[in-house]
């Protein structure tokens, strides 16, 4: 505020005005003085040498009717123009006392030599004429003129007149020098009046005009500067304020103009990365959305895990993920699915509270880890991975691994929170997903021996019908029931009928091959799908569970619990192309077993190798 004070806007002004004001007031003192001068000295010294002028001429006068009428006065003696001489005699006598009073604009001697030259014709002829003896000597007795006395005292008289005539003339003179020096001097001063006056206005237009050019040069073009750069600001362009030669409250205003400019710049950014930021997460709630959407539409678990897998990696850019589930009990995590080796990942767990992953698993929060859990490969190892907990409420639900790229060691919080966020997804499909495929094989299922059951087989049977026509494979399906299961309820009661029940299933399981299964029927029954098997192979694979359960059971003491299966076989084939047809053979084999003396296997249709089988007969 206090810089360059003297320089502001207001003093500007009062610069370029103050010249103005300073020249007017010269103008108007300088004005006054000349008109108090010409009122106060020069009109009545003016009036002095004209009123010199106007005596001497009147003076003149006086003289010559002075002398006319003494001269008069001499031919006839009459006292009235003795009165007429007296008169101007008078007037005389008042011009000369005029003109010794107006002495300053009069040289006096010129004033005393006048009077002197009057006084001596007054007294040296006029008062000759008056006395008697002059009249006397210039008259005859008879009253004639004698003109030659006459001429002769009249010419006597000539010279001291013409001496004050010529006194008065040079007074005349002298008077009318005066008048004509007062007016040059008058003039003179005039003019120099006028030629201070004209200056005084030629420096003030030109000192205005200066003025005007630094006011435009200093206050004027600054605003227009200024003008411009707010226009500059009102169309969003924020720059620097323009430097400038200006008055302190024009600098003070670009100052503040560009503090405003500055911090509405700041503004703007501050805003534009809010709606940047704003964005960002509305991109990334969207790509949640997409995700919760998809996982949620995805039916089984194993597809559940691999679409949270790609969605992890495609969401942190990463080249790996892996998901890996809580196991029962909930003290160990298991691999599920690995982006890399997809749903087939070789069976590997991890305590909860193990390494960056355990950590994750039991803090409940994002962990930093280095490597993929077990893996060795130097390339993973050196890559730092992120172990993102899936939370179902406060319910660990599993753990997604991802492998980032290498060299980022520091993920964005934001994707650690776009992660999060996503992982509550994925715990919910997932809980979702295994509550589903748990229901499901509880349905499937057979309670007391774990066997799958009857709804199982009704869905296996036809899938598997329909797969070994379409590749003209052999399928061969079982039916199997205990001889004489109500002994056993009856003389060892329920309890170890049940017991019987789980161990005949464990026994037949046992015995199965992979890609076979055994179902429990009902009952005491149970049945058997065997793929990629025609009716010799499924004999001999019944004739081998025949003789297991029937060895199981022979070591015991007489009188001890017997146990033997019967089984009925039927392999699909062009008579027995469906699942009701199918069961229908088998079971009708199985009543063959049965009625031929049970603990034996029967085939339904023809097969002539059985035949070597002595424990196997055809049935009919
Ligand atoms: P067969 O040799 O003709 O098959 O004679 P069987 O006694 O085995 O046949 P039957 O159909 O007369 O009797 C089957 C018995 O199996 C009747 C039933 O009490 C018993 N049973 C069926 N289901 C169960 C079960 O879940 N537990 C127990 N303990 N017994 C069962
Ligand atoms: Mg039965
Ligand atoms: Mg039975």
């Amino acid at each position: 505020m206090e810089r360059d004070r003297d320089r502001g806007l207001a003093d500007e002004v009062t610069r370029a005005f103050r010249v103005v004001i300073a020249g007017a007031a010269a103008v108007a003192l300088i004005l006054a003085g000349s008109l108090i001068w010409l009122v106060a000295f020069a009109q009545p010294r003016s009036s002095d040498a004209g009123r010199a002028v106007t005596l001497s001429n009147d003076l003149q006068g006086a003289l010559l009717n002075e002398e006319s009428a003494i001269r008069a006065y001499l031919v006839a003696p009459d006292p009235i123009l003795l009165v007429t001489f007296r008169t101007a005699q008078a007037r005389v006598a008042a011009d000369e006392h005029g003109l010794v009073t107006l002495s300053n604009a009069i040289p006096r001697s010129r004033l005393d030599a006048l009077v002197a030259a009057d006084r001596r014709w007054q007294t040296g002829w006029v008062a000759q004429a008056e006395a008697p003896a002059t009249r006397s000597s210039i008259k005859a007795a008879n009253g004639e003129l004698r003109l030659g006395p006459l001429a002769a005292f009249i010419s006597s008289g000539r010279a001291s007149f013409t001496a004050v005539t010529e006194s008065q003339r040079a007074v005349l003179a002298a008077a009318t020098v005066a008048q004509s020096r007062e007016r040059r001097t008058d003039v003179i001063l005039l003019a120099v009046v006028f030629a201070v006056l004209l200056m005084i206005g030629a420096g003030v237009a030109v000192t205005t005009l200066r003025r005007r050019n630094q006011l435009r040069v200093r206050v004027v073009a600054p605003i227009d500067l200024l003008l411009e750069k707010v226009r500059a600001v009102g169309r969003g362009e924020f720059g620097a304020a323009p430097m400038m030669t200006a008055p302190a409250e024009l600098l003070e205003l670009r100052d503040e103009l560009s503090n405003m400019s500055g911090s509405l710049r700041l503004q703007q950014e501050a805003l534009a990365s809010r709606a940047a930021d704003v964005s960002a997460s509305n991109r990334r709630l969207k790509m949640v959305l997409a995700f919760a959407r998809e996982v949620s539409e995805t039916p089984t678990l194993a597809r559940s895990l691999a679409v949270v897998a790609t969605a992890a990696r495609r969401f942190a850019e990463a080249p790996r993920a892996r998901v890996w589930l809580v196991e029962e009990g909930g003290r160990s995590l298991t691999l599920q699915h690995d982006s890399i080796t997809g749903e087939l990942v070789p069976f590997t767990s991890r305590s909860i509270g193990y390494g960056g992953l355990g950590q994750a698993a039991q803090t409940h929060r994002v962990c930093l880890c280095d490597g993929l859990a077990g893996e060795t490969e130097p390339a993973v190892m050196r890559s730092t991975a992120l172990a993102v907990p899936m939370l179902k409420g406060p319910r660990l639900v599993g753990v997604i691994e991802i492998l980032l790229l290498p060299g980022v060691t520091e993920p964005k919080p934001e994707l650690i929170e776009l992660l999060e966020a996503m992982a509550a997804q994925a715990a919910t499909a997932i809980d979702a997903a295994l509550m589903y495929a748990l229901t499901e094989s509880l349905s499937l299922s057979d309670p007391l021996t774990g066997l799958a059951n009857r709804r199982q087989l009704d869905r296996d049977l036809m899938l598997e019908i329909e797969r070994s026509a379409r590749h003209a494979r052999p399928l061969s399906f079982f039916m199997l029931d205990i001889d004489h299961f109500k002994r056993v309820n009856d003389t060892f009661g329920h309890a170890v009928g049940d017991a019987v029940l789980v161990e005949v299933a464990h026994l037949l399981a046992e015995q199965m091959r992979a890609g076979d299964t055994v179902y429990r029927y009902g009952g005491e029954e149970f049945a058997v799908l065997a793929r990629d098997t025609d009716s010799h192979g499924a004999v001999v694979v019944a004739e081998r569970l025949r003789r297991v359960v029937e060895q199981r059971y022979a070591t015991k003491a007489k009188g001890d619990l017997s146990v033997t299966i019967s089984v009925g076989i039927a392999e699909l084939g062009a008579a027995l192309d469906t699942a009701d047809l199918i069961v229908a053979a088998a079971d009708a084999a199985l009543y063959a077993a049965k009625r031929n003396g049970r603990n034996r296997v029967e085939v339904a249709g023809r097969i002539t190798e059985v035949r070597k089988m002595p424990r196997v007969t055809l049935a009919t």
